[in-house]
């Protein structure tokens, strides 16, 4: 219930309609128990400077970012994390004593489920499809693993020479190697974790694949396929690869265990992570 005293957390975006955010935040709220409501805010990109002064102002306690305003929200913080501005995103944000304060938990999320396989990354290679934002907490989280090798790919030769660059002068430096897509068979072929994330077999284009089935038969049968997208599930990418043997991993857990970390950032509390995964469920699946 909305009382006088409930304290505003929410997502601003331009669009936000779509948010699956305040569905598994609210979720949460209403399991706590606590006196938070979660609200989207469609700010477009001119108004994001005021948006964070009217927010002041109403003590919103904290929010994410989704596009257009992960970059852009960088310059008007006064702390931000390392990680984040290694990352060049921020998606998390909350009320510090001398301002708002932002990180990223794309990264944790993504990694989530490959801690839960409890293996040795070390002499792992990670060959990534696609050179875009969510590309970039892959790059991040990989590193975090200790990978031997990173390698993206691409299709425009350009920003993916500035993306290579940008991880040399990144907080974090990550040594970064990056391909055109006629590389493509030969990487694959060495990779043991391949993440697309790229948009390519998202709904309503279920159809297609970021890699031909012919390509994808050169896989590891033990390597893991890991696809950002979680409508539908699995992708032609994830069945292909799991035809092939691989273990595939579909974004969900990324987006929920994205959105836990921010709201234990807000709440300082422990959350409940399974409501959180099964009201999104619910809204996804039906
Ligand atoms: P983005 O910044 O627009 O980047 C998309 C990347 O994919 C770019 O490198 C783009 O190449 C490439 N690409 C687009 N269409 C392509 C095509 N037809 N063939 C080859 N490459 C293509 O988008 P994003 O924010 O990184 O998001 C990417 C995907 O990840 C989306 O499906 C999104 O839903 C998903 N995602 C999931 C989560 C989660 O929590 N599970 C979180 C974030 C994102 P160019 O640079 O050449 O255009």
């Amino acid at each position: 219930m909305i009382k006088g005293t409930t304290k505003l957390l929410g997502v601003v975006g331009y669009p936000v309609e779509h948010s699956l955010s305040p569905v598994m935040h609210n979720a949460a709220i209403a399991a706590l128990g606590v006196d938070y409501v979660y609200l989207p805010f469609p700010v477009a990109p001119q108004d994001l400077q005021a948006a964070l002064a009217g927010f002041a102002a109403l003590g919103v306690e904290g929010f994410n970012l989704t596009i257009p305003h992960k970059q852009s929200i960088i310059p008007l913080l006064s702390e931000v994390s390392p990680l984040a501005r290694s990352v060049g995103a921020v998606n998390t944000v909350w009320r510090g004593d001398r301002g708002w304060c932002g990180t990223n938990t794309d990264v944790e999320g993504f990694l989530s489920p490959l801690k839960a396989l409890n293996c040795s990354w070390s002499q792992k290679i990670a060959v990534i499809l696609g050179n875009g934002g969510a590309s970039r907490a892959v790059v991040a989280g990989c590193a975090e693993l200790g990978m031997a090798e990173i390698h993206v790919v691409g299709r425009n030769p350009e920003k993916l020479e500035i993306f290579r660059q940008s991880w040399l002068d990144s907080p974090v430096p990550v040594a970064v190697s990056v391909h055109p897509q006629s590389q493509l068979a030969t990487l694959i072929s060495r990779a043991d974790l391949l993440v697309n994330t790229t948009p390519v077999g998202m709904y309503p284009d279920v159809d297609r694949s970021p890699v031909d089935g012919d390509i994808l038969g050169g896989l590891k049968p033990d390597a893991i396929a890991y696809d950002l997208i979680y409508t539908p599930s699995p992708t032609q990418f994830l069945q292909l690869a799991k035809n092939r043997g691989a273990i595939a991993i579909d974004g969900l857990e990324m987006l929920v265990q994205q959105g836990a970390a921010a709201l234990q950032i807000w709440l300082q509390r422990p959350v409940p992570v399974a409501v959180m995964r099964q009201s999104l469920k619910a809204q996804l699946f039906g």
